[in-house]
């Protein structure tokens, strides 16, 4: 994967570095562990991921505590992998769906971070399964986003529930109950709001989106972020934990050539499960998160 590729390349030449040693010294671990903080910080990974991590190697590394049918450079490869999955969020997580339908999943983020192109991709991919999904505008902000939505939704062969045009500063949190009404009257399985975003986090975006959270109690609420962002994946991230909360995460843009760091970091720091990885502008460029297939290949 481009975003990961460099990260890839300098694991693969800290580890060669261990094959054929025997028993691996405290030095030998101190040395990996240092070249691997450095290849994560590289990758633009938060310095308090990159510090529990390294230390959970080098103590795993130090006492042994892996398969004895390993050698030592083997050894810390799977405690590397191992370590690599734990920080992307251990198992993989599916969408909790409803018991009494719709299932509602409320998308949040910054503009720009993919949440339209998701909503496409969502639901496109939840309809192939036998949903009926409907599409909520629910980004009044932005001229285009209803549009926008609306073009999504055709493309993905689902309906769209959307404020009448021109009337573009209408009150999101009372599109998203009528939306809601319609969804049950049309009987839509699952409900997708999409909400706006702005350049930056300010405080009526968060307002905004908590209410509209408030207002239709999700089941999902998911926070898209472009891998590209980098170190400002943290800030963000927590940002909208603190002023909206949300039960997992997306990554958008993963087939950039960002360093990463954002998809090494966030689920780490927020405690919220990665569920989907955005890999293109076109609607199949999506799937479900597997964090050890991930980890496979940033080891590969
Ligand atoms: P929103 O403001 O959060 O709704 O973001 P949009 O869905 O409008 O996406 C912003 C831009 O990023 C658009 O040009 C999308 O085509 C593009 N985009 C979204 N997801 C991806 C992705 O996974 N990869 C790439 N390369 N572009 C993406």
């Amino acid at each position: 994967m481009a975003t990961f590729g460099n990260l890839t390349d300098r694991l693969a030449d800290t580890f060669k570095n261990l094959r054929g040693k025997g028993k691996l010294s405290e030095a030998d671990v101190d040395g990996t562990v240092r070249e691997i903080r450095r290849a994560l910080l590289e990758a633009d990974v938060a310095l308090e991921v990159v510090k529990q991590f390294t230390g959970r190697v080098r103590e795993r590394a130090l006492g042994h505590e892996v398969s004895a049918a390993l050698n030592p450079a083997q050894q810390v490869v799977q405690i590397v992998n191992d370590e690599l999955v734990t920080i992307l969020g251990g198992e993989a997580r599916r969408i909790q769906f409803a018991k009494n339908p719709p299932t509602v999943i409320m998308l949040a983020g910054l503009q720009g971070a993919g949440k339209t192109t998701l909503a496409g991709k969502l639901s496109k991919w939840l309809a192939a399964d036998g949903h009926t999904p409907l599409l909520v505008a629910a980004d009044l902000q932005r001229p285009n986003a209803v549009t926008q939505l609306q073009v999504v939704a055709e493309q993905a062969g689902v309906a769209v529930f959307a404020p009448e045009p021109g009337n573009g500063k209408g009150d999101p949190v009372k599109v998203s109950k009528q939306a809601m009404k319609f969804a049950k009257d049309k009987q839509h399985d699952v409900v997708i709001i999409d909400t706006a975003g702005r350049l930056g986090v300010d405080a009526e975006l968060m307002k905004q989106a908590a209410n509209i959270r408030k207002a239709v109690d999700p089941d999902e609420v998911l926070f898209v972020i472009d891998a590209m962002i980098g170190q400002d994946a943290v800030t963000t991230a927590r940002a909208f934990q603190e002023g909206v909360d949300f039960t997992g995460v997306v990554l958008s843009k993963l087939d950039g050539d960002a360093r990463g760091g954002a998809a090494l970091s966030v689920a780490s720091i927020t405690g919220r499960p990665i569920m989907f990885a955005s890999t293109g502008e076109g609607l199949d460029d999506f799937e479900p998160f597997h964090p050890d297939r991930m980890a496979s290949r940033i080891l590969d």
